[in-house]
């Protein structure tokens, strides 16, 4: 075997200070494919030294210089997204083609951040007293803490540390320890075009990791991603420390089919948005809420498209991989059972479906189940697994009652022919993200991704221009020069005239 997935620290692979490993699973096989080091404080601490060693010429280093490297990275990224894509099907199990438009999203935000230039200038107002000028400039904040989830290991860092070293930010980046070599690879290319040394270091690690970089003194923010509960220890316990933090959490997001729909578009992206990179999106469609009277011929037409879907070895042109660990499969299957236990109809079970892989892998397949009731388990938790509910509705009204009561807020979809009822929808629904038609509405990186409720702690979304004023804070200047008018003292409160 391979020596163990090592940190990024200070511009090189460093082994850390601890001999903690854990198992980086090809899932697709079923088995151990490599170790990754374990970190916890003592290489955050080496992290963030570097970091903050780093930050000092960084930020200094002129918008031109900084967004150079970054086209240079965008350029080499978009010239080996094979080698990264590869990487990304082997360790977490999605499809090759679906890594690739991981990446390829991912990179809209490195082009978003070439932009800097502009996203990050000030603004200014001459002569708003007499002789009196006032300005904003925009600084970075210094090291910024990522963490991230295991569904997206690339893109979802790529949310973040484009728009924050081009801001002028250092970088320690604590990736999900299921499959962390995307992170290691990326630093490379960085490594490789240029950047400087200890802008962007990678601890690999869980819990002790984390709660060390939500408490170090020296990290000035957290952008974190992952479930819900955590989602929320990480905001509350990285404020609680005097960190900006924006936390992005789980999600369950409903598609809405109204009477008037396409019903054969509908069934298209119910299929493709709920079991595509196996249910394993934070923008999956987990639940269709069918308006009567169109539930029977909908789940007919998605039960014929889910048979033609092939289950198997991502690099072997399949339509869906294994899910990411064989603890999570058992997880996801067991809501299969509890669907059963709680009265409703399992259309599609995909327990023991056959596979184009190795028995061993962490298979689950393509899974339907219909009249699903709303006070199940089923219904109300993050499944995160190819398991599709569908709920019956009598009205529109209905239907956005029910996605307004979820706990959830993250993305949504209403499809319809009736531009009036879609434009209700999207002022009605409590929910961050809304498709029309569409249904994994992930905005575009000049836009910002981010849900409502329980999908989104803090009150700065990722990436488009909130992640620009989250990597950046203001300063205000008010400057008078020449001509000082000696007014002589006066002890009141400035007043502009
Ligand atoms: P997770 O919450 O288990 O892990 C996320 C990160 O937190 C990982 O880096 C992990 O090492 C760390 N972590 C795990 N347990 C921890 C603990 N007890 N204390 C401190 N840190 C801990 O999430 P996951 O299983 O890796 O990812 C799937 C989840 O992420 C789903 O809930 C999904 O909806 C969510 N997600 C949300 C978005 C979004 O934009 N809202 C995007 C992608 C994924």
């Amino acid at each position: 075997m391979h020596d163990p997935i090592p940190h990024w620290i200070g511009g090189r692979a460093s082994a850390g200070h601890t001999e903690d490993l854990g198992p980086v699973y090809d899932p697709a096989l079923g088995t151990v494919a490599r170790q990754v080091r374990l970190g916890g404080s003592a290489e955050v601490d080496a992290a963030v030294a570097a970091a903050t060693a780093a930050f000092p010429a960084w930020s200094d280093t002129s918008i031109a210089r900084r967004t150079q490297l970054l086209f240079a990275f965008r350029e080499k990224l978009n010239a080996r997204s094979d080698e990264l894509a590869a990487i990304l099907t082997a360790e977490h199990g999605k499809v090759l083609s679906d890594a690739a438009g991981e990446i390829a999203r991912g990179l809209e935000v490195v082009d978003f951040a070439c932009g800097i230039a502009h996203l990050s200038k000030g603004e200014y107002s001459e002569n708003v007293s007499t002789g009196v000028d006032v300005y904003s400039l925009r600084q970075p904040l210094g090291v910024v803490g990522i963490i991230s989830p295991f569904n997206f290991p690339a893109m979802v860092p790529m949310w973040f540390f484009p728009i924050a070293i081009a801001a002028g930010n250092t970088v320690v980046l604590k990736p999900s320890e299921k499959d962390p070599s995307a992170s290691i690879w990326l630093a490379e290319l960085f490594s490789e075009v240029g950047l400087p040394d200890g802008v962007f270091n990678v601890v690999h690690g869980a819990k002790p990791a984390v709660d060390r970089l939500l408490e170090h003194p020296d990290v000035a923010s957290i952008s974190f991603v992952g479930s819900t509960p955590i989602a929320k220890y990480v905001y509350e316990t990285g404020t609680s420390h005097g960190k900006r933090v924006q936390a992005l959490g789980g999600a369950k997001n409903h598609m809405l089919v109204l009477p008037d729909a396409d019903l054969d578009l509908v069934a298209d992206s119910a299929v493709n948005a709920g079991f595509g990179s196996a249910g394993e999106r934070c923008m999956a469609i987990s639940v269709v809420v069918a308006v009567e009277p169109v539930a029977d011929a909908l789940v007919e037409k998605v039960t014929e498209r889910m048979t033609r879907l092939t289950v198997g070895d991502g690099r072997r042109g399949c339509d869906m991989g294994p899910l990411v660990t064989r603890e999570h499969r058992d997880k996801v299957a067991s809501y299969i059972e509890l669907a059963e236990q709680d009265g409703a109809t399992v259309v599609v079970d995909g327990r023991g479906i056959e596979v184009d892989g190795a028995a061993e892998g962490f298979w689950l397949g393509p899974t339907l189940v219909d009249n699903v009731p709303t006070s199940s388990r089923v219904y109300t938790e993050e499944i995160f697994g190819p398991v599709l509910s569908i709920v019956r509705v009598q009205s529109y009204e209905e239907g956005v009652q029910l996605i307004n009561e979820g706990a959830f807020g993250n993305g949504t979809a209403i499809f319809t022919n009736d531009g009036g009822a879609a434009r209700r929808f999207q002022r009605e629904v409590q929910v961050g993200m809304i498709g029309i038609n569409v249904p994994i509405p992930v905005p575009v990186s000049y836009f910002s991704f981010g849900g409502w409720k329980q999908s989104l702690f803090g009150d700065a979304k990722a990436y488009g221009e909130d992640g620009v004023r989250f990597f950046t804070r203001q300063k205000a200047v008010t400057s008078r020069w020449l001509d000082p008018s000696h007014g002589g003292l006066n002890l009141g409160f400035p007043q502009n005239a």
